[in-house]
């Protein structure tokens, strides 16, 4: 099964900036999966499209087999997003954040509730869960990210520069929360600028450029290569 299908998809911003110009890709289920790039090369863009945040100009998107226009409630249930920016309620707390997320998706309250310890438990949250969001640190804020994400209960994780502004030791126990999670089945998309961090974790990579794949192999075999 195809995790996610991309063919021919293309992205002119109004304004004119073409940022992405026939994009192909494809990620198998299961699959741990970096889409590097340098700033501005249409990461973010590639995962908007995705994630139903930003309409494509052309070409077009399956995720799981769901087409991404004509079966969106379908191929967006499969999906969690953890995006760049912090975009919850600062003065919300860590518990009603991923508690309303859940609500959004339709899941029922009890489950909620248990899904909401187990996932803030294992991202190290659950005693903050009384915290409003915006007492948490940069660190935190990024791991309440990933749970609010996981709230669903999605086939596939997609991070946006997960861990930019992390230090060390949380990107590390982040990077290991990752790898837990896509053993026990969620294939796993991130966008990086850090060939180390898609290094560490990844087992297919594609290499954007100005709007374009030029690469899409294993890691592996890139690495051969440098
Ligand atoms: P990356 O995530 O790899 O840094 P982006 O997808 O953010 O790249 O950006 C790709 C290109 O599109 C850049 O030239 C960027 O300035 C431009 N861009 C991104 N978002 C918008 C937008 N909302 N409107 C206009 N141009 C945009
Ligand atoms: P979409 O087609 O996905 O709705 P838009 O082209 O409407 O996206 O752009 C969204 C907003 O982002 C616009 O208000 C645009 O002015 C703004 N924007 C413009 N340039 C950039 C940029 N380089 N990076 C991020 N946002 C930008």
């Amino acid at each position: 099964m195809q995790a996610l299908t991309i063919s021919g998809l293309t992205k002119t911003y109004r304004g004119g900036v073409h940022a992405l110009k026939g994009v192909e890709l494809s990620v198998n289920e299961g699959d741990f999966f970096a889409l590097l790039g340098p700033n501005g090369a249409g990461k973010s863009t590639t995962i908007g499209i995705i994630s139903s945040l930003v309409n494509p100009s052309s070409g077009t998107v399956s995720v799981f087999g769901y087409d991404l226009v004509k079966q969106k409630e379908q191929a967006k249930a499969c999906i969690g997003l953890v995006p760049q920016e912090f975009n919850f309620n600062q003065f919300e707390t860590v518990l009603q954040i991923v508690l309303n997320q859940a609500g959004y998706y339709g899941v029922p309250r009890n489950i909620a509730h248990e899904r909401a310890e187990k996932y803030l438990t294992q991202l190290d949250l659950w005693e903050k869960r009384n915290a409003r969001a915006r007492e948490l640190s940069g660190g935190m804020k990024r791991r309440l990210m990933i749970a609010r994400a996981l709230m669903h209960e999605p086939k596939m994780l997609i991070l946006d520069e997960p861990t930019a502004g992390v230090d060390i030791e949380i990107r590390r126990s982040m990077w290991h929360f990752l790898q837990e999670i896509n053993q026990q089945g969620i294939t796993i998309i991130l966008t990086t600028h850090y060939l180390e961090e898609a290094e560490m974790l990844c087992r297919n990579i594609a290499i954007i450029d100005k709007g374009q794949i030029v690469e899409n192999t294993s890691m592996k075999a890139l690495l051969s290569k440098l």
